[in-house]
C-alpha cells in the first residue's frame, strides 16, 4: 500500500517538477529565438573592411542567406540543448521524487505499523480472557451434575476476568486518551504528588505489609498536571509493591539537580533482567518474573501510561534494577 502511494507521490512531485521546467524551458527558448530575431533585423555591414568594391546585391543576398541559416542552426541548437536538459531533469527528478515520497510517507508508514501492532496485541489481550470465560462457561453447561457450590465457583471466576477486562480497557482507553491530551501546565509541589499518589496505594502495601518510607521527600516545585502526574507515581508504587514480597519496604525520595527535580521509588523485590530493561516501557510487555506470577494480573500497560505522562511533562523515567535485589524507577521533571 505504502510502495503505490509512494510511487502516486512520486509522480506528482515528478509532474510539478517538469510543469516548472518546462515553463522555464519555454520562456528561455522564446527569449532567445527574440534575440536572434533582433540580430537578424539587422542591417547586413556592408560599408565594413572587405566589402568595398566589387560587392553587389547578390553578394549581399548571399550573406543574408548565411546569416539566416547559422540563425536556423543556432536555434535548432537551442532547442536541443533544452529538450536534453529536460531529459536529465526527468530522469534525475524521477529518482529524487521517488526518493523525497518515500522520505516523507517514512513517518505514517511507521504510525501505521505501530498502530496496526497495537491493534493486534490489545485484541489478542482481550481474546484470552473472553475464550477462558467461554470455556469454562461452556464446561460448566454441559455438567449434568453442577452443583450451586459449583457454579458460584464458576461466576466468582467469571468476575475475576471480567475484572481483569475492565482494567485492560480502562488502560488503552486511557493510553488513547492521552496521546491526544494537552497538559494544562501548573506550578506542582513534588510533596503533594507523592502523598496523593500514596494514598491510592496504602490499601494494597498494607494487605502486603509493605512499609512505605516517605522520610527523603523534599518539596521540590515543578510545572505540570497534578491528577496525571499522580497516576503516573501511582504506576511506579503500585509496580513496586506488586513486584515485591510481603514484609518488605518501599522508599520514596525527592531530591533536586541543577535542572530537574527527581522522584525515585526503590523496592527490593524481584528485579528485572538486563536483558527485558529495554522492553518494559512498550506497550503490553511483561517481563518472563512477572509473568510467572500470576497474582500480580498486570497487563504490560502501567508503565507505557507512567512513560507518555513524564514524556508529555517533558521530563523521562530511568531505571536501576539488580534481579533479585530490587529496582528504582527515578521521574526526572524539569524544574519550575
Ligand atoms: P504490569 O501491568 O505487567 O505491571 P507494567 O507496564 O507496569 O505492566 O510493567 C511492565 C513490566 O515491567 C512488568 O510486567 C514487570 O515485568 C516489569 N516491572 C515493572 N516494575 C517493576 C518492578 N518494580 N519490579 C520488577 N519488575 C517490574
Amino acid at each position: 500500500m505504502f510502495h503505490k502511494s509512494s510511487v502516486k507521490l512520486a509522480g506528482l512531485y515528478l509532474a510539478v517538477m517538469m510543469a516548472i521546467s518546462a515553463f522555464f524551458s519555454l520562456t528561455v527558448y522564446q527569449l532567445s529565438t527574440q534575440e536572434f530575431d533582433r540580430v537578424l533585423r539587422r542591417p547586413v555591414p556592408v560599408q565594413g573592411q572587405g566589402f568595398e568594391g566589387g560587392m553587389g546585391p547578390r553578394y549581399i543576398a548571399r550573406l543574408e542567406d548565411n546569416r539566416l541559416e547559422e540563425l536556423r542552426i543556432a536555434r535548432s541548437r537551442v532547442l536541443m540543448r533544452l529538450i536534453i536538459i529536460n531529459l536529465v531533469i526527468l530522469m534525475g527528478g524521477g529518482l529524487l521524487s521517488y526518493y523525497l515520497a518515500q522520505r516523507t510517507l517514512r513517518p505514517i508508514e511507521k504510525a501505521h505499523e505501530a498502530l496496526e501492532r497495537f491493534t493486534a496485541d490489545a485484541s489478542h489481550e482481550l481474546r484470552t480472557p473472553i475464550a477462558a470465560m467461554q470455556n469454562e462457561i461452556e464446561v460448566a453447561l454441559m455438567d449434568p451434575q453442577l452443583t450451586l457450590k459449583d457454579a458460584k465457583q464458576q461466576l466468582q471466576s467469571n468476575l475475576e476476568e471480567l475484572a481483569k477486562l475492565t482494567m485492560l480497557s480502562e488502560g488503552l482507553l486511557r493510553l488513547a486518551q492521552l496521546s491526544n491530551d494537552k497538559i494544562v501546565f501548573k506550578k506542582l509541589s513534588a510533596k503533594t504528588i507523592i502523598e496523593d499518589a500514596i494514598s491510592h496505594v496504602l490499601r494494597r502495601a498494607e494487605q502486603k505489609n509493605i512499609l512505605l518510607e516517605t522520610s527523603k521527600i523534599k518539596d521540590a516545585k515543578f510545572m505540570g498536571d497534578k491528577s496525571s502526574m499522580a497516576e503516573a507515581v501511582v504506576v511506579l508504587l503500585d509496580n513496586a509493591i506488586k513486584y515485591s514480597s510481603s514484609n518488605s519496604t518501599v522508599s520514596v525520595r525527592v531530591f533536586e539537580k541543577a535542572k530537574t527535580v527527581n522522584i525515585a521509588i526503590k523496592d527490593k523485590g524481584m528485579g528485572i533482567k538486563a536483558t527485558q530493561l529495554p522492553h518494559i516501557f512498550e506497550r503490553f510487555y511483561r517481563a518472563d518474573a512477572a509473568r510467572a506470577k500470576q497474582e500480580s494480573g498486570g497487563y504490560g500497560i502501567g508503565l507505557s501510561i507512567a512513560k507518555t505522562i513524564t514524556d508529555l511533562h517533558g521530563g523521562s523515567i530511568s531505571v536501576k534494577s539488580t534481579p533479585g535485589k530490587g529496582s528504582t524507577f527515578t521521574v526526572h521533571l524539569p524544574k519550575a
